[in-house]
């Protein structure tokens, strides 16, 4: 625990030495049962369990409220799971007021709740609606029951709709999250899932690719008959421009003016204050991660307050060159005098001569002011990526 205190004291100066806006990110590790392709860490509620992180969520707020200064304020708070809406809205009702109490928000932040279909409720959405909460993110998957019961969700397409339904109805801003590659899956059945997605009113989309990572279920014996992605992600980018939604971000869309702060500030890489089991954050050029088991966030932060596993610093070239890479996953590209005010005339010269050299063609937009990618540039990212770091 020596080391979890050291790390964590380090973190909380970081956070001291901030002096203008940041983030942060809250971890809630509970799902209803783990879904096969998953590999977040995720353990099953209980109760009691809920309950005993809570306390310990609130013990480890204090401990970095210790160390922020007058001067800072969080521009975003994003509540991510796991499974947020498996805490009761009682539960709810007790985290907000004490973020409120002990986290300096400011009065224009952008609060978002990821929720799953089949645990959001009414009670949920008008809690949140007292606690300052703006958006909602709702893990949708799919409007197909086929899609969901393959991926083994514990919702159906109608408690999907219901879900956001609720929550458009109650005024949020909705995003909804699809994922294409599935089995079986078709063109026509992704057009219907992201067609019902607009219908039902939500402002912002993200696009997954399902993929296998190690620590899944699936990863030991994958399945097979798995839709290759490609024509759904590009067919999603020639529908969603000409309903409105802008492409911000490699899987991200939205309506004018929706798009996700809290996410854009991790691509910009601004300060991150990530709280709870699991979570990671980014704070003075440092990338650190909380302890990742149950048992040992809970022992960490009761001896220290903190519970901060491991620091990796990220400076010099390497942070020029994954400050490039988020720049390059958004829209907005690198600015030229902002990325060399900030990297080095240098450091920007090598990977836009690089890019300008090795990248396919058609794949970047370039002005007098900056380089960003174009929707080809978006569907070969990752290619692109191995050119920069
Ligand atoms: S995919 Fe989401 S709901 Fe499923 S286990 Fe992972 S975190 Fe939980």
């Amino acid at each position: 625990m020596k080391k979890n205190n050291f790390l964590s004291d380090e973190i909380g100066s970081s956070l001291g030495s901030i002096s203008g806006p940041f983030s942060v990110y809250i971890h809630i590790p509970f799902c209803l049962r783990k879904c096969p392709y998953c590999s977040f860490f995720s353990v099953p509620a209980t109760p009691g369990g809920c309950e005993k992180y809570l306390d310990l969520l609130k013990k480890e707020i204090l401990f970095y409220r210790a160390f922020l200064g007058k001067e800072s304020e969080a521009s975003t708070l994003y509540f991510g799971g796991g499974t947020p809406t498996l805490l009761t809205p009682e539960q709810w009702e007790g985290l907000l007021a004490f973020c409120g109490e002990n986290i300096p928000i400011s009065p224009s932040a952008e609060i978002t709740v990821e929720a799953n279909p089949e645990s959001f409720t009414e009670r949920h959405a008008a809690v949140w609606r007292n606690g300052r909460v703006s958006r909602v993110s709702i893990g949708v998957q799919s409007f197909i029951d086929g899609d969901l019961l393959w991926l083994e969700r514990p919702h159906n397409a109608s408690k999907a709709c219901d879900a956001v339904l609720t929550a458009v109805r109650e005024g949020f801003s909705v995003s909804a999250d699809l994922m294409f590659g599935l089995r079986n899956q078709t063109l026509r059945s992704w057009a219907s899932s992201v067609k019902i997605a607009l219908e039902l009113g939500v402002e912002h989309i993200s696009l997954y690719q399902l993929t296998i990572d190690e620590g899944c279920r699936w990863n030991s014996s994958p399945p097979s008959g798995m839709a290759d992605g490609y024509p759904f992600y590009r067919w999603s980018q020639w529908f969603l421009p000409r309903k409105g939604f802008s492409q911000y971000e490699i899987a991200s869309f939205s309506l004018p003016g929706r798009h996700s702060r809290h996410n854009t500030a991790y691509w910009r890489r601004n300060p991150v204050l990530g709280l709870g089991a699991g979570a990671w954050g980014f704070l003075g050029e440092k990338r650190y991660r909380n302890e990742g088991s149950l048992e040992e966030y809970a022992s960490s932060v009761r001896s220290c307050g903190g519970s901060v596993a491991g620091i990796e610093p990220v400076s010099g070239e390497k942070a020029a060159r994954e400050a490039a890479v988020l720049l390059l996953r958004t829209k907005w590209g690198i600015s030229f005098d902002a990325f060399s005010h900030k990297y080095g005339q240098a450091m920007l010269d090598n990977i836009r001569d690089t890019l300008r050299r090795e990248a396919p063609c058609d794949c970047l937009s370039e002005t007098s002011a900056g380089l960003s990618l174009t929707p080809k540039g978006m569907r070969v990212a990752n290619a692109l990526w191995s050119l920069i770091v």
